[in-house]
């Protein structure tokens, strides 16, 4: 919940691999619609995802390095290989792309290929680390050390963030925000299901094993030590938001001066906390606000502190600290981290080869220099006109949807009207680059770079307070293959690493590219206006726009798609040992968690669809030899869920239905197709049939 901007998905995975050996070729034609995947035993009405997937889903196998793959993924594979050929360029001092920061970039990637070195100052980085905590004698230390660790990467106790203000988008304001538990969410500790329990138990053991690893603890101690942070962490779990309570952005919105903070929650040392980020100027103004997001937390963090010893606190400290940084220390704490981390929490099956997780690094620590030199190589201006004019028609068309629609009274549709017409993009790459050169970067120490990265970056972070917001400002990197929309800034962002084959290709037709990528950009412009973006004004501001009797009508629509989306559950394909799960709450799709997403799947897919029948208005008829007897509009809808072909192991897809606010790509796919009149009209599908309920669902 750190970033409030909604992102087109997520991926669990933590490194991707190069585990196809294909030759990299920038001009490869490679089809966004692939008319060989369609499985043809399988009728579009009945099962449209597996119809368009049916044959990808056959012959792909998920690599063992990785817990999902996407067709998509493809993209990845090639940004992952152009992207290593050019840092092993500047590693060997071979300096071409040219950019301003060849040679940070270089210096990184060997220092972090250099396992040797890393393994043998292993233990003198845990130790440089650990110091921090030893020397806590006070509250007041311990204040110190929260807000040192937290800046060198380490999650501990609560999330401090600097955002724009949601009632004064013109500012930036700290943020307060629960954090600081080892597995992925609250229900996690709570979960008393029989593999519930069994997951806790790994934890607990892992946990364990991992504090006898680190060489701190004798194991009586480790044993002991173990069992209380397990305890604390379910405690600062129990105080945590649900992902159900984290809906609202309203209820997210709590200013409060400092001394208000510090009356909500006084045993921790909130004075030395901020004056140590130096953040002075707020403990003793009387007027700034921070915003602290989950007021129940600070209050129950207030109740654990005051119970907790400092001796014990230095042990969850120490827990946090050997848990971030497995990597740096030794490889069998690596390997207990990748154990429990990966292969039991998403089962993934094997490690991926060190220069893709360095790769990984590079992105996270100089993210924006390497995106510069994927720019110079890898994107041109064709790309960004075509993706330019084609947002410019998909946004032209929303302002269409909204004023000719029959349940918005004219006073909302103003208030919408204005958004869409403030409404910016970024598409490509930022306009100009992160500075890198206060980031001391070393070509033999690893973990030396890591931690001034992120105290880099912190204190980055932390000063965009006393700055005006930065609307060049762009959190993803440039090669990312993802988007996005920020309500603050009201804008939709797609970086340059997403507008590639399968996903967008200049030699495939207009139908096979508004299917896919339209689809993305009506996807993040939907985002303004779900249940979560349509409390945001064109400013970025939280503030109502809405009549009452128009919110009733959303609300209503809403939850057509919630109740739709609940009914869906997952199934595990790959083990048929596993018990029916349809009776299991946790494997269902939580349908008010996931609305946004589908609110936003459902507008996307309409808006690319109309976009393309404005200038194509035979679509429907206009069955082709080059489409091989399909007609333009199936090539559309083809070309959407082919995007969305992809393979999880049961863990993750688990994991994603608990934790996720995306639907897995199946119901991506068939829960939107099934909502269309157009879809059930361009496969000529009865009514009635799976993908042509008679009750369909409509929001935008
Ligand atoms: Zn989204």
């Amino acid at each position: 919940m750190l970033k409030r901007i909604f992102i087109f998905f997520i991926i669990f995975i933590y490194f991707h691999d190069l585990f196809a050996k294909t030759k990299y070729n920038l001009q490869t034609p490679f089809p966004v619609v692939d008319l060989e995947l369609i499985d043809n035993n399988i009728s579009a009405c009945d099962d449209f995802y597996k119809f368009s997937c049916g044959k990808w889903i056959n012959k792909t196998k998920i690599p063992d390095d990785e817990t999902s793959w996407y067709r998509f993924s493809e993209i990845d594979l090639k940004t992952e290989k152009l992207l290593t050929q050019i840092l092993t360029n500047y590693k060997n001092g071979n300096y071409t792309p040219k950019i301003k920061y060849a040679k940070k970039l270089g210096d990184l990637y060997n220092s972090c290929m250099d396992t040797d070195q890393i393994y043998k100052d292993g233990f003198k980085n845990l130790n440089f680390l650990i110091s921090k905590i030893e020397s806590i004698n006070s509250s007041k230390d311990f204040a110190n050390a929260t807000a040192e660790l937290q800046r060198l990467g380490v999650d501990v106790l609560f999330a401090f963030f600097t955002e724009q203000d949601n009632t004064d988008a013109t500012k930036i304001q700290p943020y307060l925000t629960a954090s600081g538990i080892g597995m992925p969410e609250k229900k996690y500790y709570e979960d008393t299901t029989p593999s519930g329990v069994e997951l806790i138990q790994k934890y607990k053991l892992h946990m364990l094993n991992s504090l006898k690893l680190s060489k701190l603890f004798t194991d009586n101690e480790a044993e002991k030590a173990a069992d209380f942070i397990f305890e604390f962490e379910t405690k600062l779990a129990s105080y945590s938001l649900s992902l159900e309570d984290q809906i609202d952005p309203n209820a997210l919105n709590n200013q409060r001066t400092f001394s208000e903070l510090v009356n909500l929650s006084p045993t921790f040392q909130w004075d030395a906390f901020f004056n140590k980020l130096g953040l002075n100027s707020f403990t003793k103004s009387k007027t700034k606000k921070l915003n602290i997001m989950d007021l129940h937390f600070f209050e129950g963090l207030n109740i654990i502190l005051k119970n907790t010893s400092l001796n014990d606190l230095k042990y969850y400290l120490v827990w946090k600290v050997i848990s971030t940084n497995a990597t740096f220390i030794s490889k069998e704490l690596y390997n207990e981290h990748f154990n429990f981390f990966n292969k039991i929490l998403y089962g993934q099956k094997s490690e991926p080869e060190r220069s893709k997780k360095c790769l990984m690094n590079v992105n996270l620590l100089l993210g924006d220099a390497l995106g510069e030199a994927f720019i110079k190589v890898a994107f041109g201006e064709e790309q960004k006109k075509y993706v330019s004019d084609l947002s410019q028609q998909i946004i032209k068309e929303m302002r269409e949807v909204v004023a000719n629609s029959d349940w918005i009274d004219s006073e909302t549709q103003l208030g919408a009207e204005k958004k869409l017409i403030t409404l910016s993009k970024k598409i490509g790459y930022p306009n100009k680059f992160t500075n890198y050169d206060n980031l001391q970067i070393k070509s033999t120490s690893f973990f030396e770079n890591y931690i001034n990265g992120h105290a880099f970056s912190y204190d980055q972070m932390v000063q965009r307070i006393a700055r005006p917001v930065d609307r060049s400002r762009w959190d993803m990197n440039p090669h990312e293959n993802n988007a996005y929309y920020n309500p603050s800034l009201n804008e939709i962002v797609f970086p340059a690493g997403t507008l590639q084959s399968p996903l967008f290709n200049l030699l495939s037709s207009d139908a096979a590219n508004i299917g896919a990528t339209g689809s993305v950009i009506g996807h993040e412009l939907t985002h303004g206006f779900d249940n979560q973006g349509r409390e945001y004004d064109e400013n970025g501001n939280l503030q109502n726009w809405w009549s009452p009797t128009v919110e009733f009508e959303f609300k209503k629509k809403s939850q057509c798609l919630i109740d739709q989306y609940n009914k869906y559950t997952i199934v595990d394909n790959q083990d048929p040992n596993v018990p029916k799960q349809e009776d299991n709450p946790k494997f269902h799709i939580n349908g008010e968690v996931t609305l946004g997403e589908n609110i936003a799947d459902l507008g996307g897919l309409k808006l690319a669809l109309n976009t393309y029948l404005k200038s194509n208005p035979n679509a429907f008829d206009d069955i082709s030899e080059i489409n091989h007897g399909y007609s333009n509009a199936q090539i559309l809808f083809i070309s959407y869920a082919q995007s969305w072909c992809s393979k999880s192991t049961f863990e993750s897809l688990l994991n994603q239905v608990i934790i996720d606010e995306h639907s897995p790509s199946e119901f991506r796919v068939n829960g939107v197709v099934s909502n269309m009149p157009e879809f059930a009209k361009a496969f000529n599908c009865k009514s009635g049939q799976k993908m042509n309920p008679e009750n369909k669902c409509s929001v935008w």
